[in-house]
């Protein structure tokens, strides 16, 4: 089953994505490379791209609702780890709900978490 964020990437196109300047410090642990950031203000900056009128992050890579992927996902923002897809753990994440509505995507449901592979198998035998 391929990841559903991986046909999707709304949030990274709907949301400003700030975060504190540390994060973007080597000699702080900070790992989002800083040339694709921009300053907000003393304390935070934002991935370029999410400040503007038409918001697209710049490390967003291919085609929202089709094909999507972080181009730098081990060294995210803080904030992006954050988001959490809808029903990938249990339960309904508006945050991803409201990017996928924006960009006239469904919303995810608990079946879009199930591996086809599986369908029309039986149950496992409950243990006494
Ligand atoms: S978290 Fe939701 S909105 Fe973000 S990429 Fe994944 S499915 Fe799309
Ligand atoms: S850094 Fe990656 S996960 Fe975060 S908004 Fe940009 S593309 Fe999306």
């Amino acid at each position: 089953m391929d990841h559903p964020c991986l046909r999707c990437g709304a949030c990274c196109a709907f949301y400003r994505v700030a975060f504190h300047w540390s994060e973007a410090e080597a000699f702080l642990g900070g790992c989002v490379p800083p040339e694709l950031t921009e300053k907000l203000d003393p304390h935070r900056l934002a991935m370029r791209g999410t400040n503007a009128a038409q918001i697209r992050c710049v490390a967003l890579q291919g085609v929202v609702g089709e094909a999507a992927h972080c181009g730098i996902y081990p060294q995210r923002p803080s904030v992006c780890r954050e988001v959490q897809p809808s029903w990938e753990f249990g339960a309904v994440s508006p945050q991803c709900d409201k990017a996928r509505l924006a960009h006239g995507l469904p919303v995810l449901t608990p079946g879009d978490w199930l591996d086809p592979s599986d369908a029309g198998l039986p149950p496992l035998p409950q243990s006494a």
